[in-house]
């Protein structure tokens, strides 16, 4: 039977959730968004996501990998204090963690939040640390989606800098899109590699430390390999499984 305390009781997770929901209708919808910011430059993206959603619930998603700088940067120009939430999964490269220090540093970024996985989940299913091999999508849900869902709680949009020309699932990218619970900004969606490569230029931001040595997209170390002479930038991840996408953008983020 249920206890009059039970029955007031209220689950933060659900109340939070509920309450996302309840303040995302007054949220512009994402088509109109999409549809007003077609054409529009990744500093005026990130300005209109600020004022869709209030300074207070939005919130940036880096991986600080071999592209984030520029994404960073543009952020830093608009509003240094949009929170960005970094998963830190344990499998990170050392060099990615530097470069995280160094971007903060550089850019005077003044909310990074990285985010570990659950101690209990990692007990629980990868005590051996070998679920990146056995069953990496779990890996990457007990890794990164979780966490993520998680951090995002007290936020009503978040940003991140995925592009078309990645191609793949990416390739038909809008600029704004609907994730469930909350509204998603592509800033970068329309942007070229020569886009990218023209902020880092002429902000002469650092590079990241693995580049040098033959790296062109970054993630956990062991779904991680150097790139080869005419691929994609991403086939180095999770080289030799069909497996293209850690999951934070292909599933709705509760
Ligand atoms: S990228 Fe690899 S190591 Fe990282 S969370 Fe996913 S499966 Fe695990």
């Amino acid at each position: 039977m249920t206890s009059p305390l039970e029955e007031n009781s209220v689950d933060p997770g659900r109340a939070a959730q509920s309450a996302a929901a309840a303040a995302n209708s007054a949220w512009p919808a994402a088509a109109a968004l999409n549809e007003s910011l077609r054409d529009a430059s990744p500093a005026e993206v990130i300005s209109a996501a600020l004022r869709a959603v209030g300074r207070d619930r939005l919130a940036l998603v880096s991986s600080f990998g071999t592209e984030s700088a520029a994404l960073l940067k543009v952020m830093a120009d608009v509003d240094p204090a949009i929170p960005v939430i970094f998963l830190d999964t344990g499998w990170l490269f050392e060099e990615t963690l530097t470069y995280r220090d160094t971007l903060i540093a550089a850019l005077g970024l003044k909310d990074v939040r990285s985010i570990p996985p659950s101690e209990d989940a990692l007990k629980q299913e990868d005590p051996d640390r070998e679920l990146w091999f056995s069953d990496p999508d779990s890996c990457c849900r007990i890794r990164k989606v979780e966490p993520l869902a998680r951090a995002l709680q007290p936020f009503a949009a978040w940003i991140n800098g995925r592009k078309r020309f990645q191609g793949g699932l990416r390739a038909d990218l809008p600029m704004v899109e609907d994730d469930g619970a909350r509204l998603k900004f592509n800033p970068f969606a329309n942007a070229s590699r020569e886009d990218i490569e023209a902020i880092y230029a002429s902000a002469k931001l650092p590079p990241h430390p693995l580049v040098a040595s033959g790296f062109r997209s970054v993630g956990c170390m062991p779904c991680t390999s150097r790139g080869q002479a005419g691929e994609d930038a991403r086939a180095g991840r999770w080289r030799g499984r069909a497996k293209t996408e850690c999951g934070i953008h292909t599933m709705k983020i509760p």
